[in-house]
Order: structure tokens, then C-alpha cells, then sequence
């Protein structure tokens, strides 16, 4: 099983990778761009593992099976460094230590690989930082950055690499992929699929937990029980618990795996008391994962806010479809929120298409407000809630 296989509906991109990690003499400095959820990461970490894997014929390099393959997917790899913090930015130690790292030899592999999860998280101070080690790389460093479009990275940065651009898989890639790597059951992972709009992360979360599933559930039929400026409080209130929960639970999820990680990477005892070096390292990784939890809630709030706007996108295509605007015949197209199809065309039938655009365009003037301002969640939330109605 090679270590492409999960980068399903991205061929332009996979073959291009491959045939420079094949090529033995790679362009040091990659930017991988692509929505969110298109699988970023996943894909600078599939180069990675065919850069370092040990296969020695170049063209079986990316097995899938060797050591260098296995831990480079996990987030092992001793050559292999993974930058990825979703605090708000990446700090200049950070950017400084990655620098420095950078500059070390291989300690097995014929390449030192330096990954950047979020190069769009960077202030440009920082940035400036990395410029000098892209611009003139280590023999044997290659870096790879990801961002969601190469307009959110330096132009002097982006100049030196060579971007190649994810797109988001379609539906059916997706579920595939949640039935083969995550063994879940077909019409799941479609209808996950479906409702995560593609993206993958989430998909595999709404297909994998069933607490997230209800509240984004719960969060899509909020515009059904708006009736009043009473129940549109409600709702506001209802969607910022739903997004809070959220946070909470998959960071908690996520909290857990990657402590474990990093105590096996230290080598550290399953039980008992760890000894000081190896505490500090995990009061690191814990002050880490507080700073992230903050910013969380409001990425939380933006995608129940998405999940939101699909049922408005629902209603729109049932109403242009009744029009005949979209020539796919009743019943034919495709929602995000198929198991909805009953109370979305109830929806759609008592409303006009100029009124649903009106609320999409309400809910967008949340989502810049909420993640451009410092505006309280809550009174910004009521005042989109009462534009709903
Ligand atoms: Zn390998």
C-alpha cells in the first residue's frame, strides 16, 4: 500500500509529487495550497514519507511499508519535522528552532524534510525568519509548506517554491476514502461526506463520532424552529453551546492522541510519575493545546456557522430546481443535507429565493464580523438570528 493511496481525487498533484520524489534530485522548496479540509497535510506528509522512505530503487520509493514510510505517517520520523500549531500564529522561536533544525544532517534518511502546516500563520516578521533557510537550504533539507492559496504567503517566500494546488475531493472520494482507511460503513461515510461539504477531516469526524454528528444536526435545524424574536434568541444562544461542545469534545479527542504521541516518542513509562525532563516537555505540550482551545471556538462557531449556511444552500437549490432553474428534474439534486430533504422542501416552498439569499447573506455578515472583530459571539449571533426570521 503506497503512501499516495489516501490522496484520492488529487492525481495531477500525486503525480508530480512522486516523480520528484523518484526523481533523486527534488526542488528543495515546495507550497502546498488548497482549501481547508483538502488534505494539505496529508499530502506533504505522503511526499515526506516517499522523500525518506528506504526502498533503494527510486521507483518503488513511498512503499507504504518500510520503516521510514510507517513513521513518517505517524508523526515519528526523526528527520521528518511537522510544524503545525493552531495557536493563532506561529511564534519567532518557533520559526528560529525550525531554522536550526533545518541545518542538521539526516540522522537516517537521505533528506531532511521540514514541514510547515500553516505557513499562512506566520507574521511576517516570522516569516522573514524562514526566508534565508528556504533561500539558500541545507544540501539536504527540503521544505514544504501548506496554506489554503498562495496569496496567503510572502510573495518572496512563495517565489522560491514550486506550488502546486489541491482542490476539495469530490463526495464520493471522500467516502471511499472513510470506508477504506477508517472502516466506516458505506452509507455513512457518504451521507458524512455529503454534509462535511468534502472536507475531509470533518467528514471523518462526523463519520466517526456520533456526539458530533447530533450537534451539527442539531445546528442545521435551527432555522426550523425560528418563529419570533424569542426562539431567535434561543437559537443564538443554542448555536454558540452546540459550537462550544464542539470544541470541547474533538479537542479533548485530539488533546489525548497527541499526549499519547508524544510520551511514546520520549519513550516514556505507560504509568507512574514522569521523571522532571520529560514533565516539562508535557507541561509544554499542554500550555500548547490551552492557547489552541481559545482559538478553537471561534474556528467551532465559523464551521457550525457553514453547516448553517448549507441549509440555506439546500433551500435555494430545492427552490431554483422547482423554477426549473437548474434543469436537473424534481428529486435530482444533490443536497448537503440529504436526510433534511422533506423539511428543507417545506422550508423552500414558503419562501421566495430572494428571502433565502437575504439569509445566507446574514449568516456570511456573521462569519466576517465574528472572525474579523472582536465583537461578543453571543450578541452578534442574536443579531443574525433575529435577521433570519
Ligand atoms: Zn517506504
Amino acid at each position: 500500500m503506497s503512501v499516495w493511496v489516501d490522496l484520492q481525487g488529487q492525481e495531477s498533484v500525486v503525480a508530480q509529487l512522486r516523480r520528484a520524489a523518484q526523481s533523486g534530485a527534488p526542488t528543495h522548496a515546495w507550497l502546498l495550497t488548497g482549501p481547508p479540509g483538502s488534505g494539505r497535510s496529508n499530502a506533504a506528509l505522503a511526499f515526506a514519507a516517499a522523500l525518506v522512505c528506504e526502498q533503494p530503487e527510486l521507483a518503488a520509493r513511498g512503499c507504504g511499508v518500510c520503516k521510514a514510510c510507517h513513521t513518517t505517517m505517524a508523526g515519528t520520523n526523526a528527520d521528518v519535522t511537522f510544524i503545525a500549531t493552531e495557536k493563532t500564529t506561529i511564534s519567532i522561536d518557533e520559526a528560529r528552532s525550525l531554522v536550526r533544525k533545518a541545518h542538521d544532517s539526516p540522522s537516517s534518511a537521505r533528506w531532511r524534510v521540514m514541514i510547515v502546516g500553516d505557513a499562512d500563520r506566520m507574521a511576517e516578521r516570522t516569516t522573514n525568519v524562514l526566508l534565508k533557510a528556504i533561500e539558500e537550504p541545507p544540501p539536504r533539507t527540503i521544505w514544504i509548506l501548506c496554506a489554503p492559496s498562495p496569496a496567503d504567503v510572502l510573495v518572496t517566500i512563495r517565489s522560491r517554491c514550486r506550488t502546486l494546488t489541491l482542490r476539495l475531493p469530490p463526495v464520493d472520494d471522500v467516502a471511499a476514502l472513510l470506508v477504506r482507511r477508517d472502516g466506516v460503513e458505506p452509507g455513512l461515510a457518504l451521507t458524512a461526506a455529503r454534509a462535511a461539504q468534502s472536507h475531509i477531516g470533518i467528514a471523518r469526524r462526523l463519520a466517526t463520532d456520533a456526539g458530533a454528528r447530533e450537534r451539527r444536526d442539531a445546528t442545521v435545524r435551527l432555522p426550523l424552529n425560528l418563529r419570533d424574536v424569542t426562539t431567535a434568541v434561543l437559537a443564538a444562544a443554542s448555536l454558540l453551546e452546540l459550537a462550544q461542545a464542539e470544541a470541547a469534545s474533538s479537542n479533548e479527542e485530539r488533546d489525548a492522541v497527541e499526549k499519547a504521541k508524544l510520551l511514546e516518542s520520549l519513550g516514556a513509562p505507560e504509568t507512574g510519575t514522569l521523571p522532571p525532563p520529560l514533565r516539562a516537555q508535557v507541561r509544554a505540550l499542554e500550555e500548547d493545546q490551552k492557547r489552541r482551545a481559545k482559538r478553537s471556538v471561534t474556528d467551532h462557531l465559523d464551521r457550525a456557522l457553514t453547516d448553517l449556511l448549507s441549509f440555506y444552500r439546500d433551500v435555494l437549490v430545492l427552490q431554483l430546481d422547482a423554477r426549473g432553474v437548474t434543469g436537473a428534474g424534481p428529486a435530482s439534486v444533490e443536497l448537503v443535507n440529504e436526510p433534511l430533504r422533506a423539511a428543507l422542501q417545506e422550508y423552500a416552498a414558503g419562501a421566495r429565493p430572494e428571502t433565502t439569499l437575504a439569509r445566507m447573506d446574514a449568516v456570511n455578515a456573521v462569519r466576517r464580523r465574528l472572525t474579523t472583530t472582536n465583537v461578543a459571539p453571543l450578541l452578534a449571533l442574536e443579531a443574525m438570528a433575529v435577521s433570519l426570521l
